[in-house]
Protein backbone atom coordinates (compact mmCIF):
# COMPACT_ATOMS: atom_id res chain seq x y z
CA UNK A 1 0.00 0.00 0.00
CA UNK A 2 0.94 3.89 -0.55
CA UNK A 3 0.54 6.20 2.11
CA UNK A 4 0.02 10.13 1.99
CA UNK A 5 2.22 12.13 4.42
CA UNK A 6 1.52 15.80 4.58
CA UNK A 7 4.34 17.98 6.07
CA UNK A 8 6.88 15.11 5.39
CA UNK A 9 9.55 17.84 5.16
CA UNK A 10 9.03 18.20 9.31
CA UNK A 11 10.57 16.73 12.36
CA UNK A 12 7.46 14.52 12.81
CA UNK A 13 6.40 14.39 9.20
CA UNK A 14 9.91 12.65 8.16
CA UNK A 15 9.97 10.31 10.82
CA UNK A 16 6.15 9.61 9.55
CA UNK A 17 7.82 8.81 6.32
CA UNK A 18 10.64 6.91 7.24
CA UNK A 19 8.14 4.79 9.97
CA UNK A 20 5.78 3.52 7.37
CA UNK A 21 8.91 2.51 4.78
CA UNK A 22 10.05 0.70 7.67
CA UNK A 23 6.81 -0.97 7.75
CA UNK A 24 7.54 -1.80 3.91
CA UNK A 25 4.57 0.56 2.61
CA UNK A 26 4.84 3.26 0.20
CA UNK A 27 5.19 7.04 0.77
CA UNK A 28 4.17 10.02 -1.02
CA UNK A 29 5.20 12.95 0.73
CA UNK A 30 4.22 16.30 0.66
CA UNK A 31 6.44 19.29 0.48
CA UNK A 32 6.66 22.82 -0.21
CA UNK A 33 9.62 23.21 -3.00
CA UNK A 34 11.17 20.57 -4.65
CA UNK A 35 14.63 20.81 -2.81
CA UNK A 36 12.91 19.36 0.56
CA UNK A 37 11.97 16.47 -1.80
CA UNK A 38 15.05 15.96 -2.98
CA UNK A 39 16.20 15.75 -0.12
CA UNK A 40 14.05 13.53 1.44
CA UNK A 41 14.54 11.11 -1.75
CA UNK A 42 17.90 11.01 -0.50
CA UNK A 43 17.23 10.52 3.04
CA UNK A 44 15.21 7.50 1.55
CA UNK A 45 16.70 6.10 -1.03
CA UNK A 46 18.24 3.29 0.94
CA UNK A 47 14.47 1.82 1.06
CA UNK A 48 14.30 1.37 -2.92
CA UNK A 49 13.95 4.16 -5.58
CA UNK A 50 10.40 3.69 -6.09
CA UNK A 51 9.23 3.34 -2.52
CA UNK A 52 9.43 7.55 -1.72
CA UNK A 53 8.32 9.74 -3.98
CA UNK A 54 7.41 13.59 -3.56
CA UNK A 55 4.89 15.90 -4.23
CA UNK A 56 4.60 19.93 -4.12
CA UNK A 57 2.28 21.26 -2.29
CA UNK A 58 2.85 24.97 -2.03
CA UNK A 59 -0.10 26.38 -0.15
CA UNK A 60 -2.42 23.57 1.58
CA UNK A 61 -5.44 26.42 2.37
CA UNK A 62 -5.52 26.84 -1.53
CA UNK A 63 -8.60 25.16 -2.72
CA UNK A 64 -8.11 21.99 -4.03
CA UNK A 65 -4.41 21.72 -2.85
CA UNK A 66 -4.30 18.13 -2.03
CA UNK A 67 -6.32 17.22 -5.16
CA UNK A 68 -3.68 15.27 -6.75
CA UNK A 69 -1.68 14.51 -4.03
CA UNK A 70 -4.50 11.71 -2.67
CA UNK A 71 -5.15 10.08 -5.96
CA UNK A 72 -4.20 6.43 -5.48
CA UNK A 73 -3.24 6.15 -1.98
CA UNK A 74 -4.51 3.59 0.60
CA UNK A 75 -3.97 6.02 3.77
CA UNK A 76 -3.18 9.43 4.72
CA UNK A 77 -0.84 10.49 7.45
CA UNK A 78 -1.33 14.93 7.73
CA UNK A 79 1.24 16.17 10.01
CA UNK A 80 1.66 19.48 8.17
CA UNK A 81 0.66 22.58 10.05
CA UNK A 82 2.47 25.53 11.63
CA UNK A 83 3.80 25.32 15.00
CA UNK A 84 6.00 28.01 16.39
CA UNK A 85 5.07 31.44 18.52
CA UNK A 86 5.85 33.95 16.41
CA UNK A 87 2.87 35.30 14.64
CA UNK A 88 1.18 38.25 15.62
CA UNK A 89 -2.20 37.40 13.87
CA UNK A 90 -3.68 33.80 15.15
CA UNK A 91 -5.12 33.56 12.06
CA UNK A 92 -1.62 33.08 10.47
CA UNK A 93 -1.29 29.64 12.15
CA UNK A 94 -5.47 28.59 12.02
CA UNK A 95 -5.94 29.36 8.67
CA UNK A 96 -3.19 26.91 7.35
CA UNK A 97 -4.43 24.13 10.62
CA UNK A 98 -7.95 24.82 9.98
CA UNK A 99 -8.27 24.89 6.36
CA UNK A 100 -5.32 22.72 5.53
CA UNK A 101 -7.20 20.06 7.20
CA UNK A 102 -10.83 20.34 6.06
CA UNK A 103 -8.82 20.51 2.98
CA UNK A 104 -7.20 17.85 2.58
CA UNK A 105 -10.23 16.00 3.57
CA UNK A 106 -12.06 17.52 0.53
CA UNK A 107 -9.87 16.03 -1.36
CA UNK A 108 -9.89 12.77 -0.27
CA UNK A 109 -14.00 12.90 -0.94
CA UNK A 110 -13.36 13.88 -4.63
CA UNK A 111 -10.56 11.96 -5.56
CA UNK A 112 -9.27 9.63 -2.86
CA UNK A 113 -11.41 6.72 -3.72
CA UNK A 114 -8.67 3.91 -2.51
CA UNK A 115 -8.58 5.94 0.82
CA UNK A 116 -9.75 3.82 4.16
CA UNK A 117 -7.56 5.78 6.89
CA UNK A 118 -6.84 9.15 7.40
CA UNK A 119 -4.53 10.14 10.61
CA UNK A 120 -4.87 13.78 11.97
CA UNK A 121 -2.06 14.74 13.98
CA UNK A 122 -3.72 16.75 16.83
CA UNK A 123 -1.95 18.03 20.26
CA UNK A 124 -2.68 17.93 23.78
CA UNK A 125 -2.94 21.60 22.76
CA UNK A 126 -6.40 20.24 21.85
CA UNK A 127 -7.26 18.86 25.01
CA UNK A 128 -5.61 20.67 28.01
CA UNK A 129 -7.00 23.70 29.63
CA UNK A 130 -5.40 25.85 32.44
CA UNK A 131 -6.07 24.56 35.88
CA UNK A 132 -5.13 25.20 39.12
CA UNK A 133 -5.45 21.55 40.93
CA UNK A 134 -3.05 19.00 39.48
CA UNK A 135 -5.25 16.91 36.81
CA UNK A 136 -4.39 13.81 34.50
CA UNK A 137 -6.20 14.56 31.10
CA UNK A 138 -7.34 12.16 28.71
CA UNK A 139 -8.86 11.64 25.58
CA UNK A 140 -12.62 12.51 26.62
CA UNK A 141 -11.01 16.41 27.58
CA UNK A 142 -11.32 19.20 25.04
CA UNK A 143 -9.52 22.49 25.00
CA UNK A 144 -12.52 25.00 24.34
CA UNK A 145 -10.44 27.69 26.48
CA UNK A 146 -7.61 28.83 23.56
CA UNK A 147 -10.62 29.47 21.29
CA UNK A 148 -12.43 31.49 23.40
CA UNK A 149 -9.68 33.32 24.65
CA UNK A 150 -8.44 33.87 21.13
CA UNK A 151 -11.95 35.23 19.77
CA UNK A 152 -11.64 37.56 22.49
CA UNK A 153 -8.26 39.04 22.46
CA UNK A 154 -7.38 38.14 19.17
CA UNK A 155 -3.52 39.56 18.26
CA UNK A 156 -3.12 40.57 21.94
CA UNK A 157 -3.62 36.42 23.05
CA UNK A 158 -0.40 34.82 24.12
CA UNK A 159 1.73 32.89 21.57
CA UNK A 160 0.90 29.97 22.87
CA UNK A 161 -2.62 30.23 23.13
CA UNK A 162 -2.96 31.25 19.14
CA UNK A 163 -1.12 28.14 18.58
CA UNK A 164 -3.59 25.35 20.71
CA UNK A 165 -6.88 27.88 19.53
CA UNK A 166 -5.46 26.27 15.91
CA UNK A 167 -5.14 23.05 16.93
CA UNK A 168 -8.53 22.56 18.66
CA UNK A 169 -10.15 24.29 15.93
CA UNK A 170 -8.36 22.11 13.09
CA UNK A 171 -9.11 18.48 15.14
CA UNK A 172 -13.14 19.98 16.06
CA UNK A 173 -13.01 20.65 11.93
CA UNK A 174 -11.51 17.33 11.48
CA UNK A 175 -13.98 15.50 14.00
CA UNK A 176 -16.90 17.31 11.97
CA UNK A 177 -16.26 16.67 8.55
CA UNK A 178 -15.65 12.86 9.55
CA UNK A 179 -19.28 13.18 11.42
CA UNK A 180 -20.70 14.73 7.95
CA UNK A 181 -19.35 12.14 5.81
CA UNK A 182 -18.91 9.04 7.65
CA UNK A 183 -22.27 7.48 6.00
CA UNK A 184 -21.03 7.69 2.46
CA UNK A 185 -17.45 7.93 3.00
CA UNK A 186 -14.55 4.71 2.80
CA UNK A 187 -12.54 5.81 5.16
CA UNK A 188 -12.47 6.26 8.63
CA UNK A 189 -10.35 9.12 10.92
CA UNK A 190 -7.55 8.72 13.91
CA UNK A 191 -6.09 11.28 15.67
CA UNK A 192 -3.08 11.09 17.70
CA UNK A 193 -2.83 14.00 20.21
CA UNK A 194 1.10 14.00 21.07
CA UNK A 195 2.42 15.92 23.80
CA UNK A 196 6.05 18.09 22.96
CA UNK A 197 7.77 16.09 21.11
CA UNK A 198 11.86 15.57 21.06
CA UNK A 199 14.37 13.11 20.05
CA UNK A 200 16.87 12.65 16.75
CA UNK A 201 16.19 14.93 13.94
CA UNK A 202 16.46 13.63 10.59
CA UNK A 203 14.48 16.36 8.40
CA UNK A 204 16.09 19.38 6.46
CA UNK A 205 17.32 22.00 8.48
CA UNK A 206 18.53 25.36 6.93
CA UNK A 207 19.58 26.92 10.47
CA UNK A 208 19.62 26.67 14.74
CA UNK A 209 17.17 29.20 14.08
CA UNK A 210 15.22 27.21 11.89
CA UNK A 211 14.84 24.42 13.87
CA UNK A 212 11.17 23.34 14.84
CA UNK A 213 10.36 24.78 17.91
CA UNK A 214 10.06 21.65 20.00
CA UNK A 215 13.76 20.72 19.18
CA UNK A 216 14.66 24.30 19.59
CA UNK A 217 13.56 24.46 23.40
CA UNK A 218 15.15 21.35 24.34
CA UNK A 219 18.56 22.55 23.11
CA UNK A 220 18.08 25.99 24.19
CA UNK A 221 18.28 24.02 27.61
CA UNK A 222 21.45 21.88 26.54
CA UNK A 223 23.41 25.22 25.57
CA UNK A 224 22.48 26.90 28.92
CA UNK A 225 20.37 29.10 28.16
CA UNK A 226 17.83 28.91 31.25
CA UNK A 227 18.36 30.36 34.38
CA UNK A 228 18.02 27.41 37.45
CA UNK A 229 14.80 28.75 38.26
CA UNK A 230 13.50 27.78 35.63
CA UNK A 231 15.22 24.64 34.69
CA UNK A 232 13.51 23.38 38.07
CA UNK A 233 9.56 24.54 36.78
CA UNK A 234 7.32 21.81 35.60
CA UNK A 235 6.97 22.61 31.72
CA UNK A 236 4.86 20.25 30.32
CA UNK A 237 4.99 16.13 28.93
CA UNK A 238 6.85 14.70 26.16
CA UNK A 239 7.18 11.97 23.51
CA UNK A 240 10.02 11.15 22.10
CA UNK A 241 9.25 11.45 17.89
CA UNK A 242 10.36 7.69 17.27
CA UNK A 243 7.19 6.94 19.35
CA UNK A 244 5.11 9.56 17.82
CA UNK A 245 5.42 8.11 14.21
CA UNK A 246 5.07 5.17 15.66
CA UNK A 247 1.78 5.64 17.17
CA UNK A 248 1.03 7.89 14.00
CA UNK A 249 1.89 3.43 12.08
CA UNK A 250 -0.31 2.19 14.26
CA UNK A 251 -3.06 4.06 14.18
CA UNK A 252 -3.45 3.08 10.02
CA UNK A 253 -2.66 -0.36 10.85
CA UNK A 254 -4.77 -0.92 14.22
CA UNK A 255 -8.77 -1.92 12.96
CA UNK A 256 -9.77 -0.84 16.51
CA UNK A 257 -8.29 2.70 16.41
CA UNK A 258 -10.99 3.68 14.29
CA UNK A 259 -13.20 6.79 14.96
CA UNK A 260 -10.67 7.38 18.19
CA UNK A 261 -7.91 10.16 19.85
CA UNK A 262 -5.01 8.85 21.46
CA UNK A 263 -2.69 11.00 23.34
CA UNK A 264 0.90 9.72 23.16
CA UNK A 265 2.60 11.22 26.39
CA UNK A 266 5.79 9.33 28.01
CA UNK A 267 5.66 11.76 30.88
CA UNK A 268 5.80 15.35 32.38
CA UNK A 269 9.16 17.37 32.43
CA UNK A 270 10.90 20.18 33.89
CA UNK A 271 14.10 21.16 31.78
CA UNK A 272 16.59 19.85 34.92
CA UNK A 273 15.04 16.65 34.16
CA UNK A 274 16.51 16.58 30.65
CA UNK A 275 20.08 17.69 31.76
CA UNK A 276 19.84 15.04 34.49
CA UNK A 277 19.07 12.68 31.77
CA UNK A 278 21.83 13.71 29.91
CA UNK A 279 23.89 13.66 32.93
CA UNK A 280 25.53 10.03 32.32
CA UNK A 281 25.21 10.07 28.24
CA UNK A 282 28.68 10.36 27.93
CA UNK A 283 28.18 13.68 26.32
CA UNK A 284 30.55 16.45 26.41
CA UNK A 285 29.50 20.36 27.74
CA UNK A 286 26.37 19.41 29.02
CA UNK A 287 25.53 21.78 32.05
CA UNK A 288 24.65 20.19 35.35
CA UNK A 289 22.03 22.69 36.23
CA UNK A 290 20.40 21.96 39.41
CA UNK A 291 21.34 18.24 39.67
CA UNK A 292 18.03 16.27 40.88
CA UNK A 293 16.16 19.49 41.70
CA UNK A 294 12.81 19.09 40.57
CA UNK A 295 12.86 15.14 41.16
CA UNK A 296 9.02 14.26 43.28
CA UNK A 297 7.95 17.43 42.40
CA UNK A 298 4.11 17.86 41.56
CA UNK A 299 3.35 18.52 38.04
CA UNK A 300 0.09 20.74 37.36
CA UNK A 301 -0.67 18.58 34.36
CA UNK A 302 0.05 15.01 33.62
CA UNK A 303 -1.44 13.25 30.46
CA UNK A 304 -3.27 9.25 30.69
CA UNK A 305 -1.58 7.10 27.66
CA UNK A 306 -3.61 4.10 28.35
CA UNK A 307 -5.79 3.94 24.86
CA UNK A 308 -1.86 4.35 22.83
CA UNK A 309 -0.30 1.75 25.25
CA UNK A 310 -3.13 -0.93 24.98
CA UNK A 311 -5.33 -0.31 21.99
CA UNK A 312 -1.70 0.71 19.40
CA UNK A 313 0.55 -1.42 21.49
CA UNK A 314 2.75 1.58 21.55
CA UNK A 315 5.76 1.48 23.77
CA UNK A 316 8.20 4.55 24.67
CA UNK A 317 11.49 5.45 24.33
CA UNK A 318 12.84 6.70 27.71
CA UNK A 319 13.91 10.34 28.94
CA UNK A 320 17.37 9.02 28.54
CA UNK A 321 17.69 7.59 25.08
CA UNK A 322 15.23 10.72 23.47
CA UNK A 323 17.92 13.06 24.88
CA UNK A 324 20.75 11.61 24.13
CA UNK A 325 19.77 10.76 20.30
CA UNK A 326 18.16 15.06 20.34
CA UNK A 327 21.54 16.21 21.00
CA UNK A 328 23.72 13.84 18.96
CA UNK A 329 21.80 14.78 15.96
CA UNK A 330 21.64 18.31 16.40
CA UNK A 331 25.12 18.61 17.45
CA UNK A 332 25.84 16.69 14.23
CA UNK A 333 24.55 19.71 12.26
CA UNK A 334 27.40 21.45 13.89
CA UNK A 335 25.08 23.35 16.16
P1 LIG B 1 7.70 21.25 11.84
O1 LIG B 1 7.66 22.73 11.78
O2 LIG B 1 9.03 20.58 11.85
O3 LIG B 1 6.85 20.63 10.66
C1 LIG B 1 5.69 21.21 10.20
C2 LIG B 1 5.39 20.68 8.81
O4 LIG B 1 4.22 21.32 8.32
C3 LIG B 1 6.50 21.01 7.82
O5 LIG B 1 6.56 20.01 6.85
C4 LIG B 1 6.03 22.32 7.22
O6 LIG B 1 6.52 22.56 5.90
C5 LIG B 1 4.54 22.07 7.17
N1 LIG B 1 3.80 23.33 7.19
C6 LIG B 1 3.68 24.19 8.22
N2 LIG B 1 2.94 25.24 7.86
C7 LIG B 1 2.60 25.04 6.57
C8 LIG B 1 1.86 25.79 5.62
N3 LIG B 1 1.30 26.95 5.93
N4 LIG B 1 1.73 25.29 4.38
C9 LIG B 1 2.32 24.11 4.05
N5 LIG B 1 3.02 23.37 4.91
C10 LIG B 1 3.16 23.83 6.15
O7 LIG B 1 6.87 20.85 13.11
P2 LIG B 1 6.60 19.46 13.83
O8 LIG B 1 7.15 18.36 13.04
O9 LIG B 1 6.98 19.62 15.22
O10 LIG B 1 5.00 19.41 13.76
C11 LIG B 1 4.30 18.46 12.98
C12 LIG B 1 2.90 18.32 13.50
O11 LIG B 1 2.93 17.84 14.84
C13 LIG B 1 2.09 19.62 13.53
O12 LIG B 1 0.76 19.30 13.19
C14 LIG B 1 2.19 20.04 15.00
O13 LIG B 1 1.11 20.84 15.37
C15 LIG B 1 2.15 18.68 15.66
N6 LIG B 1 2.69 18.65 17.02
C16 LIG B 1 4.01 18.94 17.25
C17 LIG B 1 4.53 18.88 18.53
C18 LIG B 1 5.97 19.14 18.82
O14 LIG B 1 6.32 19.27 20.01
N7 LIG B 1 6.84 19.24 17.86
C19 LIG B 1 3.66 18.55 19.67
C20 LIG B 1 2.31 18.22 19.32
C21 LIG B 1 1.85 18.28 18.04
P3 LIG B 1 7.97 23.27 5.68
O15 LIG B 1 9.01 22.22 5.98
O16 LIG B 1 7.96 23.67 4.25
O17 LIG B 1 8.02 24.43 6.62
Amino acid sequence: GKVLVSGASGFLGAWVSRTLLEKGLSVRGTVRSDEKGEYLKKLFASFGEDKFEYAIVKDIEADGAFDEAVKGVDAVEHTASPFHYNAPDPQALIGPAVNGTVGILKSIVKYGSDVKRVVVTSSIASIMVPVTEPTIWNENDWNTFAPKIVEEKGKDATPGQKYQASKVLAEKAAWKFYEDHKATSSWDLVVICPPFIFGPIIHEVSSYEHLNTSSHQLYQTVKGERSNEELVKPVSSFGDVRDVAAAHVLAIITPEASGRRFITSAGPYTWQDWLDALADSGLPDIPKGVPGGSKGITHPTGYDSTLAKTILGLKFHTMEETAKDAVVSIRERGW
